[in-house]
């Protein structure tokens, strides 16, 4: 693993961070914000803020991108086409949340470019804010010299350990660990003024108390809207000691026009190339969020993993079955071929059932109209609820068996 020097350019204000925390959140102004071509492989971003704000400036590479972190900055009805009207040398951008207190900023670009001028300049009449950087085309040497996300024990330790409830005293109690998908600054699929991010955590939620009015005891890998890691996501699995982790997607997916419930487990091959691809998308969220945790894998011993997959594969196969039988006998609408396999990351916990729910795909309009309705919604978390638990007592009534 190569480790490259870090561009971090942390922004010293003159009030203290304590008396910035005071303060209200800086609102970015859409109207005059720009990211724009300059001549000569130049590219400018120019960030209108209502206040100033600590931030850093860092650059990852494969693919080359622009990340900026912004304490206390808030998005709301600002567009990608606001910030980017005109993609060029900035091919893509994606911001919002990221951390609790911070947000991000990720900016594609098309190739390797460098911050040769970065600044804050604060108004001192109204206070304002803006955020000037400066791009210009490097040779891809120089750019991987000066990419890598900066050391921060901090802020790396927020990403990779989200704090988890130890299991309940007395703890032979059945505990699920629902993941509501993307969330910060992955939304995940968009269509209809609806976010997959959003749409999956109100779910979970609603999921998360009839699960728990049925006795058993859930853990979210995030109840706001945030950044979550993919590793992040398995190992608070892990940390929770769960014995059940459920996946929630609605994601968009044009191939094969895909429509209906459709519940994954994890597969070394894909079922499809539909499946395939999905799952493709979904490992590349790190990635899309600027949020490439190296290292984080871990190096067990390959055979002991081996035969843990081995016990688990069947019971998360099994209960990717019951689900789809009670969503099923719940009028679905369920896809016409409802379990599928493919190499989701978040699925990849040796030893603890894992199974990744799309409950609709907002490319469908019929399921973006079933998404939207109350009623279906809460038809299919009773039915998601009730196969949990159908699955937990076929599993327990195994145990003795596989034992043997
Ligand atoms: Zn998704």
């Amino acid at each position: 693993m190569r480790l490259f020097p870090v561009l971090a350019v942390l922004c010293a204000l003159s009030q203290p961070l304590a008396a910035q925390e005071m303060t209200a959140l800086a609102r970015v102004d859409g109207g005059p914000s720009k990211i724009s071509d300059g001549w000569f492989g130049r590219a400018t971003l120019e960030l209108h803020l209502s206040q100033g704000v600590p931030f850093r400036v860092f650059l990852l590479e494969e693919p080359a991108r622009l990340v900026v972190d912004f304490r206390e900055a808030d998005w709301t009805g600002i567009t990608t086409a606001d910030l980017l009207p005109e993609p060029g040398r900035v091919t893509g951008l994606r911001f919002g949340p990221f951390q609790p207190g911070w947000s991000r900023l990720v900016a594609d670009l098309a190739e390797p470019m460098l911050p040769d001028e970065i600044g804050m300049p604060v108004d001192k009449a109204s206070g304002k804010a803006t955020l000037e950087i400066s791009l210009k085309s490097v040779s891809p040497e120089a750019f991987a010299a000066a990419a890598g996300a900066p050391v921060d024990p901090s802020w790396t330790m927020a990403l990779a350990a989200a704090p988890v409830p130890p299991p309940p005293p007395g703890s032979d109690r059945f505990r699920v660990v629902l993941d509501p998908g993307h969330g910060g600054i992955d939304p995940g699929a968009e269509a209809g003024g609806l976010t997959e991010k959003d749409l999956m955590l109100s779910f979970a939620l609603a999921l998360r108390d009839t699960l728990m009015r049925d006795g058993i005891d859930v853990v979210l890998t995030r109840d706001t809207d945030v950044f979550v890691a993919l590793e992040t996501r398995v190992a608070m699995a892990h940390r929770a000691e769960a014995d059940l982790f459920i996946s929630l997607h609605a994601d968009i997916l044009r191939q094969g026009g895909a429509k209906g419930a459709t519940v994954y487990t994890l597969s070394d091959e894909a079922s499809d190339t539909a499946t395939e691809h999905l799952a493709a998308r979904h490992n590349r969220s790190d990635i899309i969020a600027g949020a490439d945790l190296t290292g984080s894998d871990d190096q067990v011993a390959g055979i002991l993993l081996d035969l843990a997959r081995q016990e688990t594969e069947p019971r998360s196969g099994a209960a990717a079955k019951a689900l789809v039988a009670g969503m099923n006998a719940a009028g679905g609408p369920m896809n016409r071929q409802p379990l599928r396999n493919a190499g989701f990351s978040v699925l990849k916990s040796a030893d603890i059932p894992s199974v990744l729910i799309e409950i609709g795909f907002l490319s469908s309009e019929r399921d973006l109209d079933n998404l939207r309705d109350p009623i279906w919604r809460a038809v299919m978390v009773t039915a998601i609820a009730d196969s949990i638990v159908a699955w937990r007592d076929e599993d327990a009534a195994l145990k003795p068996l596989i034992r043997q």
